[in-house]
């Protein structure tokens, strides 16, 4: 029933809610399909409205494990960045180069409702960021040039320009 979204459905452009009941909001099946499908399509991070869901849900892969991260949030950067270039498995056809946060600490929540706080450094930290993103319904293109991106979006051929 839940399957991955791709661009330009308008759901990657709406802000996930943060989860308030950890006992009924239905987490460990959202988390069980979030794997799934990030598995299935070869990401190392997934956020919820990727699959339709509109609740601040995230997973990660940190060393060949997933994590799931409710409520997550960057409680620390370290001022190092980095440039690199990055896809989307919502926006399969483009790759963006994007400058983001090296090591940062992210608190959230585990499914139970615990307090996690995790160091992610590198492609771990990048991952969050740009899945935090995703909760706040911004995409890789929101990063690239004005003009990049109204190229992109003309290539589209589709009628969506939120500029
Ligand atoms: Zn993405």
């Amino acid at each position: 029933m839940f399957s991955l979204r791709l661009f330009p459905d308008p759901i990657l452009r709406d802000k996930a809610y943060s989860v308030k009941d950890f006992q009924t909001d239905g987490l460990n099946s959202i988390v069980r399909n979030m794997k799934k499908i990030m598995q299935e399509n070869g990401g190392m991070g997934l956020a919820a409205n990727q699959i339709g869901i509109l609740k601040r849900i995230l997973i990660l892969t940190i060393e060949d494990n997933i994590i799931a991260l409710i409520n997550p949030e960057i409680v620390e950067r370290k001022k190092d960045k980095e440039v690199m270039n990055e896809g989307c498995l919502s926006i399969p056809e483009l790759r963006v180069d994007i400058e983001r946060h090296k090591k940062i600490v992210v608190r959230g929540f585990d499914i139970e409702g615990k307090v996690k706080e995790v160091s992610c450094e590198d492609l771990s930290a990048r991952a969050v960021q740009h899945e935090i993103d995703h909760l706040n319904g911004v995409l890789i293109l929101d990063k690239m040039e004005r003009d990049e991106k109204i190229k992109f979006l003309l290539s589209q051929k589709r009628e969506y320009c939120k500029l």
